[in-house]
């Protein structure tokens, strides 16, 4: 297999005196898609804050297409191609569609192509096309959680780093989101890294899963490895 596009070596980070990373190591590799599993607390959002430069990691290294990034600035981190997904709660709620959707190319000049790309977000979103004048805060949650994931297709970025995606959504509309991001892996080779309570959803997406606890990863495989694991099942899966 070719070397991994985002590696993460003996990552250690802390809220002042508490470390919430714990000395965690992980592989992404291009066009796959990977998923983050645990419970609350299990430092899942910290991890995701390091890999984006929001937090800085006391120990270890971070390397992104082969160069070291770890303690980089956030911006400089967009600009390499690594963007980060919130939640759908996070978009900006008074702006429309539109305005958000061009925030998301804020780091971009290529006006041709960022137009050909709200159209690509468009064609896997309609509802977005539908509503784009109108203000976000006005949206679902589902469709503001997809104008997250839309906002952050209109980077072009690498790899999406998405935080709990399923998040406060209906098991259909969970259904919906993860076959679309399904078909942006498949369709736009896009790389994907996802933190999810929602085991049994974040696995049958991915091609390898990681599970973390107190910090620290205690388990990774194959998707489909983990999905039959008896582990899995038990402590995880069922768990919305
Ligand atoms: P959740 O799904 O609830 O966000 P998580 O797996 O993402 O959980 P983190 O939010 O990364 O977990 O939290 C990891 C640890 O760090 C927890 O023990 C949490 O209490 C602690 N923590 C998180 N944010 C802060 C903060 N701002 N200050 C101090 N401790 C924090």
């Amino acid at each position: 297999m070719s070397a991994p596009i985002l590696k993460i070596r003996n990552v250690e980070s802390f809220y002042g005196p508490i470390m919430a990373i714990r000395g965690v190591s992980l592989d992404v590799h291009e066009g796959t898609i990977v998923s983050i599993l645990g419970a609350n607390g299990a430092g899942k959002t910290t991890l995701m804050k390091t890999v984006s430069g929001v937090m800085d990691p006391e120990k270890g290294t971070i390397t992104f297409d082969g160069d070291d990034i770890q303690g980089a600035e956030p911006h400089t981190v967009v600009q390499r191609g690594i963007v980060h997904v919130p939640e759908g709660r996070e978009v900006f709620p008074l702006l429309t569609v539109d305005e958000n959707l061009s925030l998301g190319a804020y780091t971009r000049t290529d006006k041709v192509q960022i137009d050909r790309d709200r159209e690509l977000v468009f064609s896997y979103f309609p509802v977005l096309k539908d509503r784009h004048t109108q203000e976000a805060g006005t949206l679902s949650g589902g469709q503001q959680q997809m104008l997250a994931i839309g906002r952050g297709l209109m980077a072009r970025p690498r790899i999406m780093l998405l935080d709990e995606p399923s998040l406060g959504l209906s098991p259909l509309l969970v259904q919906e989101i993860f076959a679309i991001l399904k078909r942006l892996n498949e369709e736009q080779h896009m790389t994907m890294l996802l933190v999810e309570q929602n085991a049994n959803a974040a696995l049958r997406l991915a091609h390898h899963g990681y599970v973390m606890e107190v910090g620290r990863i205690v388990m990774d495989g194959a998707a489909d490895t983990l999905l039959k694991s008896e582990d899995i099942q038990n402590f995880y899966l069922g768990v919305q």
